[in-house]
This record gives structure tokens, C-alpha cells and sequence, in this order.
């Protein structure tokens, strides 16, 4: 049974994530059927906590195909690997961006790419589009632009300004916390 979370705790992960999904940088403004959800990172089942430390914002299709998944197979080494914990690691040491794709760093961002269906050709698509709208990823990641040569070509590409700009109000009512 799914523990209740509080609502100030469900604020506390909806802000601290910016509003964007953990995993794959989705922003809920940006996914019009489903809400995003508050994942556990070690499910219940594992005893994971309800606590901040143990909660990720995630969309509906991440916490779906991740489901109380901790581990899975890396398709490269096919070796049984963690996945991705967006509580104790940096994104940006396990993906890139480039351009629509998320490109997998490490064994475990293979594996967490590959469960998640991560690039699947819909979700591709559908930031393709959105990156045209200056909307993937939203405007609150700019760290996660510089670390990884791949991610640093396509913001060029892309132009630098167009990560900055912020056309939704939204945004801003989000950073002004
Ligand atoms: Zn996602």
C-alpha cells in the first residue's frame, strides 16, 4: 500500500525539482495527460522511507517504467546495476543531453536509460518539439549544460540565450521560492 504523503512534503519535492521530472527533465507544465508523481527512490516494498531523502519528482511514464525497480541490466556488460538515485547522485555524472537524446555516461545511466525507455522515438518527438519552443529542458538546469562536451555543442547549436530566456510565467513563480 502507497504510504500518504503530506502535502507540504509534496511541496517540498514538487520545488526542489523545479517542477521537472528527476529523471528524464520533463517539466509537468510540458506533459499535458498525466500529472508527475512523487516517486520513492528505494520503493516501500525495499523499506524505503516517506521522507525528503528518499523522494523524487517524477512523470508518469519514468515512475511507471521504473515501477520499485532498484536494480536492472546494463545493456552493455549486461552486469545487474543500481539505478539511478536522483538523491545521491548529480545527473549530470551519469547523462548528457544531446540535443532530444539522453545519452547514457555510465553503467548506471545505461541502465536507468534503458528501463525507463528514456529515448523511446514518442518522448523523443515530443522534446524535439519542445526544445523548438525553448521548453527541454526547462530553464532551472543550467549546470547540468557544461559538464559533458555533447551537452556544451548542443546548447551552441541551439543558442545559448534560448536556455535563459523564460516565456512562462510559471517559471517564475516557481523560482521566486
Ligand atoms: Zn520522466
Amino acid at each position: 500500500m502507497k504510504a500518504y504523503i503530506p502535502e507540504r512534503l509534496r511541496d517540498l519535492v514538487l520545488t526542489r525539482a523545479n517542477g521537472r521530472c528527476e529523471y528524464c527533465l520533463l517539466h509537468q507544465d510540458n506533459e499535458p495527460a498525466y500529472s508527475h508523481e512523487i516517486d520513492h527512490v528505494i520503493a516501500e516494498k525495499h523499506l524505503g522511507e516517506t521522507l525528503a531523502h528518499n523522494l523524487a519528482y517524477a512523470c508518469f511514464y519514468c515512475n511507471r517504467f521504473k515501477g520499485t525497480d532498484l536494480t536492472s541490466i546494463d545493456p552493455l556488460t549486461n552486469q545487474i546495476t543500481p539505478l539511478y538515485n536522483p538523491r545521491t547522485q548529480s545527473w549530470s555524472e551519469q547523462f548528457a543531453l544531446d540535443g532530444p537524446e539522453i545519452v547514457p555516461l555510465t553503467g548506471i545511466g545505461r541502465t536507468t536509460v534503458r528501463l525507463l525507455q528514456m529515448n523511446r522515438p514518442r518522448i523523443i518527438q515530443r522534446r524535439i518539439y519542445l526544445i523548438q519552443l525553448g521548453y527541454y529542458p526547462s530553464p532551472f538546469t543550467p549546470a547540468l549544460f557544461h559538464h559533458h562536451p555533447a551537452t556544451a555543442a548542443a546548447s551552441l547549436r541551439n543558442g545559448p540565450t534560448r536556455l535563459l530566456v523564460n516565456p512562462r510565467p510559471q517559471f517564475y513563480h516557481l523560482s521566486a521560492q
